[in-house]
C-alpha cells in the first residue's frame, strides 16, 4: 500500500485526491503541516491554496527554494472541518514515520506547524509555548512555531513568530548540513 490507495480511515471515503509530501529536503529543512485543505484536496499537493502562498514567501525571504524543502502533513487526506480527529492522526501517523525514514541523512531539522503538528515534539504544551522552541528527538531537531493559517485568519502578530522560527531552523539546517 501507498498513502494514494491507503484506506486506513474514513478520510479515504471524503477525500478527491491524497496528498503526499513534496521536495527534496536538500536544504535540511523539513515542514509539517496540518493537513490538505479545499486547494490541496483538489490538487492533490500540499501547501497550494492561501495558507502556502504565505508559506512560499517566507520560504522566499529565506532565500530558500520550495523544491528544496520537504514540505508535508500530519494527515494526508483532506479531514472534516479542517480539523483532524485523534484516530486520523494515528491512521497517517505510518505515513508520516516513512518520510522521516526517507528522509534520514538529508533533513536535519524539521518545523512543525500549529499546535496540532507541535504535539510530535512538544505534547502537552501550548502553541503560544511551544512556539520557538527546540529539541531533539531521533535524528532530527524539532522545532514548533504557529500555523501561517493563523496570520491569515486575523493574527498578523504572529508572522514575525514564524519568520523568526524558520530563520533559526535554516541557520541550524544549513550550518548542520555543511558540516556533513
Ligand atoms: N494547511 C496545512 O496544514 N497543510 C496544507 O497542505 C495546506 C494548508
Amino acid at each position: 500500500m501507498t498513502p494514494l490507495d491507503c484506506q486506513q480511515c474514513r478520510l479515504a471515503q471524503t477525500r478527491r485526491n491524497v496528498v503526499p509530501g513534496v521536495g527534496t529536503g536538500q536544504s535540511g529543512l523539513l515542514i509539517v503541516g496540518l493537513g490538505p485543505g479545499y486547494s490541496e484536496d483538489l490538487v492533490g499537493a500540499p501547501f497550494v491554496g492561501p495558507a502556502g502562498r504565505l508559506l512560499d514567501r517566507i520560504l522566499a525571504s529565506l532565500s530558500l527554494e520550495r523544491e528544496d524543502v520537504y514540505i508535508t502533513n500530519l494527515v494526508k487526506c483532506k479531514p472534516e472541518n479542517n480539523r483532524p480527529r485523534p484516530d486520523e492522526i494515528e491512521a497517517c501517523s505510518t505515513w508520516l514515520a516513512e518520510e522521516l525514514e526517507e528522509l534520514a541523512g538529508k533533513a536535519t531539522v524539521a518545523i512543525l506547524l500549529g499546535q496540532f503538528a507541535a504535539g510530535i515534539a512538544f505534547p502537552g504544551l501550548t502553541m503560544h509555548a511551544a512556539n520557538g522552541l527546540f529539541t531533539m528527538k531521533g535524528d532530527l531537531v524539532w522545532t514548533a512555531t504557529y500555523h501561517p493559517a493563523a496570520v491569515l485568519r486575523g493574527q498578523p502578530a504572529l508572522y514575525p513568530e514564524i519568520l523568526r522560527t524558520f530563520a533559526r531552523a535554516t541557520a541550524l539546517a544549513t550550518s548542520t548540513s555543511s558540516e556533513n
